[in-house]
């Protein structure tokens, strides 16, 4: 049975008041790198238990599930992971999304398959792509992703993606100190007058193994004041109401960077996003402890009706504000790795 809500109905609000607008799906929990701040290799070794093939959401799960979401207001996609492109025939889900084209739909990628994949993925519909990027040379963005993988697969990926029409495309940098910080002005210089956006994220202490400290954090206070003593940047207005980066220009009209600022400015007031894991639990919070499985609900002949229900009553008992309450202590907890939730 079809949901009973219209395109356009007024989204349903949590207890902050805050809308349902975007949807991160995460399309398998596997992933090609073990970027030490995400899925250390001590971890996530050979013995690591990934979820099994049958326990992942259809494509046709996920392209109904999203449907439902949409139904409530949802007005942007984001494909993430793990590692979305190592998901077989990814440009499969991509065309069945890509039927709403009212849709914002996007993907963040590691970048390592984008060469081949980029052309595909645009022509089934992806309007745009997010590729994380950590250094632009080998021994640093090596010791980033920690399986050698070369940098030089990557710029040709972006490359590739700007070619066949995937941009602008932002690039997505976590900032460890002492590891790639160095690389924050090179990376600034490299991509200055392309029409890429740089965006520096603060490393953040997501799921619990990957060593989090504060010290590792450079504050993007910091970091700003680095690159405007180098290259000349100055702070910009938001695009809208909520946005993730904070926006800063160069002075010389040569483009702009972002920062996102989790740990230093949480921006939990204004967020509006919700996540599908890839076997189909909801989260509200990127540092959730638990979910609420919709996967038993798409295989259990559930109706749209009810599973819209499901989606509205998570939602409108939601109070995460994990950021602006962070601390040494809930740094500890528990939390749901980022490569299972979606990034
Ligand atoms: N594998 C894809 C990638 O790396 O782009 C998509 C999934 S990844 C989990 C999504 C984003 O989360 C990436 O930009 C990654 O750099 C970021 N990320 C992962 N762990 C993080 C952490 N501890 N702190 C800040 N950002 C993190
Ligand atoms: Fe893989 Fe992305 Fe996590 Fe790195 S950040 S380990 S590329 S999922
Ligand atoms: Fe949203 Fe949770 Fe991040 Fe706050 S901590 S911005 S509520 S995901």
């Amino acid at each position: 049975m079809q949901a009973q809500t219209a395109p356009g109905t007024p989204a349903i609000l949590d207890t902050r008041g805050r809308p349902l607008r975007d949807l991160r799906i995460s399309v398998t929990d596997r992933c090609n790198f073990r970027c030490t701040y995400c899925m250390p290799k001590e971890v996530f070794g050979k013995d690591f238990q990934f979820l099994e093939r049958e326990n992942l959401l259809s494509f046709g799960e996920i392209h109904r599930v999203t449907r439902i979401f949409r139904d409530h207001g949802i007005e942007k996609v984001r494909i993430t992971g793990g590692e979305p492109l190592v998901r077989r025939k990814l440009e499969r889900l991509i065309e069945m999304l890509a039927y709403h084209e009212d849709l914002d739909l996007t993907l963040t990628t590691n970048g390592s398959l984008l060469k081949q994949k980029a052309a595909d993925l645009k022509a089934a519909g992806l309007k745009r792509v997010t590729v994380s990027l950590d250094a632009l040379d080998n021994p640093t963005f090596m010791k980033m992703n920690d399986v050698d993988f070369p940098v030089e697969k990557v710029l040709e990926g972006i490359d590739e993606a700007d070619r066949v029409g995937l941009a602008p495309i932002k690039i997505n940098m976590v900032v460890k100190r002492g590891v790639n910080d160095h690389s924050v002005v090179p990376m600034a210089r490299h991509f200055k007058g392309s029409r890429h956006i740089l965006r520096f994220i603060e490393f953040m202490d997501v799921g619990s193994t990957n060593g989090w400290n504060l010290d590792s954090v450079v504050p993007s206070s910091e970091l700003a004041a680095r690159i405007d003593a180098e290259l000349g940047i100055e702070p910009a207005e938001a695009n809208y109401r909520g946005e993730v980066a904070e926006r800063w220009r160069y002075k010389d009209g040569s483009g702009e960077v972002g920062f996102i600022s989790s740990v230093t400015q949480a921006f939990c007031r204004d967020c509006t996003r919700a996540r599908l894991s890839a076997e189909g639990q909801l989260f509200t919070c990127l540092f959730a402890t638990q979910g609420t499985d919709l996967r038993s609900l798409l295989r259990n002949d559930s109706s749209d009706v009810e599973i819209s229900d499901a989606i509205a009553r998570v939602w409108k008992v939601r109070g995460d504000r994990y950021s602006e309450i962070r601390t040494a202590e809930t740094a500890k907890l528990r939390k749901v790795e980022m490569s299972y939730i979606g990034g």
